[in-house]
């Protein structure tokens, strides 16, 4: 290229870049045009398990479903998904991620052939600007994500994305990050973290894994004392978990389970009211609680 060709080019480059970008907000005005508030939702999604059974969690996931106006689409932050940088899934139809083992057969054959949305993956990207938020063509439905969105929309109908936690990151800005989601809520986008509130897989009491309500005292602490910080909105104890004692740590042995809690809360706006749900322990170690903000 010589030197006249490449300077035009160059003037010419932002010029195309600023029509691309209009051209993308265009089409995203088209298909994510303003609605009413969406709710957002922190889901305890527990055993794989829960994925085919039928159990008082999973008429849980299907009764929310019902109490809230059908999305869009949905953006998941899922446990299972950890990553360094924080990515969203972009692919047109993102493959059912089976990312356990020792389970039966008929748990390794489910398929939640829903959609992406590469155009909604985009649309967060733009939106975050805590960190740099980048595509991924590689990913697709865990089953933090699937196990539990095929009870709230059996026909797989609605297109999901997924976004990672970026296990570099530290809570603080996990809540800045998830703030910055707020205005998906008015472009019908449904926002679930799933994870678990109190989640130590080290001390499941296995025996007991079918014993109704069944906690440890340290669990039943520390679910508890969750539970009134999201009824209070203290959003600054639920980041600060790192400094609310030693139930705190053996409920959050690792961050992964719990984040997602932090991504949903911090989505609350002025006037929201959050419900809980299937507030349950299971196995000892693991809490099922969730919860609904609107
Ligand atoms: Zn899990």
């Amino acid at each position: 290229m010589d030197r006249k060709n490449f300077l035009r080019t160059m003037a010419l480059l932002p010029i195309a870049g600023a029509a691309t970008k209009l051209s993308s907000l265009q089409s995203m005005a088209s298909s994510f045009s303003a609605t009413e508030k969406m709710p957002v939702l922190f889901l305890g999604h527990g055993s794989p398990m829960n994925a085919i059974e039928e159990n008082e969690f999973v008429s849980g996931f299907r009764k929310v479903a019902t109490t809230i106006p059908k999305p869009k689409a949905i953006i998941c932050i899922s446990a299972h998904w950890e990553t360094k940088g924080t990515m969203v899934t972009a692919m047109e139809m993102p493959k059912t991620i089976h990312d356990f083992g020792g389970f039966p057969k008929a748990l390794f054959e489910v398929q939640y052939p829903a959609k992406g949305s590469p155009e909604l993956a985009r649309m967060t990207k733009d939106l975050i600007t805590a960190t740099d938020v980048h595509l991924d063509d590689r990913w697709g439905l865990d089953h933090g994500a699937w196990s539990v969105i095929k009870h709230m929309y059996p026909n797989a109908d609605i297109p999901v994305i997924q976004m990672s936690i970026d296990y570099t990151a530290s809570p603080e800005r996990h809540y800045e990050i998830a703030q910055q989601l707020a205005a998906l809520r008015r472009k019908g986008v449904l926002i679930i973290g799933s994870g678990n509130m109190v989640h130590n897989l080290g001390a499941v009491d296995w025996q007991n894994f079918d014993k109704d309500n069944y906690a440890y005292d340290w669990a039943i602490e520390a679910n508890t004392k969750m539970k009134s910080f999201i009824m209070e909105g203290n959003h600054d104890a639920l980041v600060q978990f790192r400094k609310q004692g030693k139930a705190f740590d053996m409920a959050i042995p690792s961050p992964e389970h719990y984040l997602p809690l932090v991504y949903t809360v911090a989505l609350q706006e002025k006037g929201e009211v959050p419900h809980l749900f299937n507030d349950k322990a299971v196995a000892g170690s693991l809490t099922m609680t969730s919860v609904k903000i609107a």
